[in-house]
């Protein structure tokens, strides 16, 4: 077989149509000169009909960021699904039907968008979540964060949501059933699409009151053994969603537990995974290769996104995949989508309203020279968001 057409191809993805100004404005620096050169194929042996192409796109750790705004310091912040939704409707204009987008979690805690919309004046549906569903997620996993304000909250939210959750490893008591279908099977130009999820057993441990007696977590690589089996059978190319980072210790005792960071494990498995989304640990991974699985992590709160491409050929009635690229793209730079700013507009407000409620302390604070503008109950209540929003993982 002639792979040079293959080997072309993704390049030429990324960097032949490249069209809205947008999508480039969001490119990071490219190295040219690890572009391979065009070759001329004078006989292509893969038919056009016999090869395929999905980009499956991924964040992890929102941590509420589903404005560009940073409530704390009033200015914008980098990140943000509003910032994320532009490059995802660039991807799906240039790559029409061949686009999956995923979550790894950690979605509605995390900084004073998400605290308002859990515990001030809860929505239904919840904004983070519809922002998700604006953006047009196709599957998610739950972070660990996502009990924080108990299982009502995080029911109500994932019930608000257009897109379905997947896991592999929660379990309710005492039925002892799984808290979400343990993957899905989507289909991308006739290539199926299996997306499984996983979160760190540290979630009993950090939220135990709230989830004693309610919810149990197998060890990440028990559950994948065993999900990873039939989902193999069913899908052609399989991604996992893990909340968990891709190795090193535990936070806490992990003895009937499990391990905080198992990502890796899932690369020993007798069935692998083609693509991990690697969560929680809030670090950044473009493309790392383990046991020929594919390890992405974007950065958190929107950060970044991981965007990876998969080139496959027909074979009998499967699809393979022939070649796996991982790529992260900053979203410093890139324009807030004004159709997503626009419907959050009204629940960014409110947020925002709420902020200058609590903050209208400063004004009368009795220390006639302030060290800054802000107040003493305003510098309390920023430091202590700001602990909120960092807190964990
Ligand atoms: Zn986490």
């Amino acid at each position: 077989m002639d792979l040079s057409l293959l080997w072309i191809i993704p390049a030429l993805h990324l960097f032949a149509a490249t069209s809205p100004a947008v999508w480039l404005s969001a490119c990071p620096a490219v190295n040219r000169s690890a572009i391979p050169a065009v070759r001329p194929s004078a006989s292509p042996a893969v038919r056009p009909s016999d090869t395929a192409h999905v980009v499956i796109v991924a964040t992890t750790d929102l941590h509420g960021h589903a404005t560009d705004w940073d409530y704390v310091a009033n200015q914008p912040s980098p990140g943000g699904l509003t910032r994320v939704a532009t490059i995802v409707d660039s991807l799906r204009a240039r790559y029409p039907g061949q686009v999956v987008l995923v979550d790894a979690g950690d979605l509605i805690q995390g900084n004073p968008f998400a605290t308002y919309y859990a515990r001030v004046a809860p929505r239904d549906p919840n904004p983070v979540i519809e922002a998700m569903s604006l953006t047009g997620y196709d599957v998610a996993t739950p972070g660990n964060h996502e009990f924080d304000w108990g299982l009502g909250v995080m029911r109500q939210a994932v019930a608000g949501a257009a897109f379905p959750y997947v896991s592999g490893n929660i379990h309710t008591l005492p039925g002892d059933t799984l808290l979400f279908q343990p993957y899905v099977v989507l289909n991308r130009q006739g290539v199926r699409i299996g997306v499984t999820g996983f979160t760190t057993p540290g979630a009993a441990v950090w939220n135990r009151d709230q989830l004693q007696g309610r919810l149990r977590l197998d060890r990440i690589s028990v559950a994948a053994a065993r999900v990873l089996r039939p989902l193999r059978r069913e899908s052609d190319l399989v991604v996992a969603l893990v909340h968990s980072g891709l190795a090193g210790p535990a936070s806490y005792d992990t003895a009937g537990v499990g391990g905080e960071n198992e990502a890796a494990s899932l690369a020993d498995l007798p069935f692998r995974p083609d693509l991990v989304v690697v969560g929680h640990s809030h670090r950044e991974m473009r493309d790392s290769v383990l046991g020929e699985v594919h390890f992405v992590q974007p950065r958190p709160y929107g950060g970044s996104v991981s965007i990876t491409h998969v080139d496959l050929v027909r074979e009998d009635a499967r699809w393979r995949p022939v070649r796996i690229r991982g790529e992260l793209v900053s979203t410093a730079r890139t324009i807030p989508s004004a159709r997503l700013a626009q419907r959050l507009g009204p629940a960014h407000e409110a947020v925002l309203q709420w902020g200058d409620l609590v903050l209208g302390k400063a004004v009368v604070s009795p220390d006639p020279k302030p060290k800054s503008n802000m107040s003493e109950a305003g510098s309390r209540l920023a430091a202590s968001l700001n602990a909120e929003a960092g807190a964990g993982r």
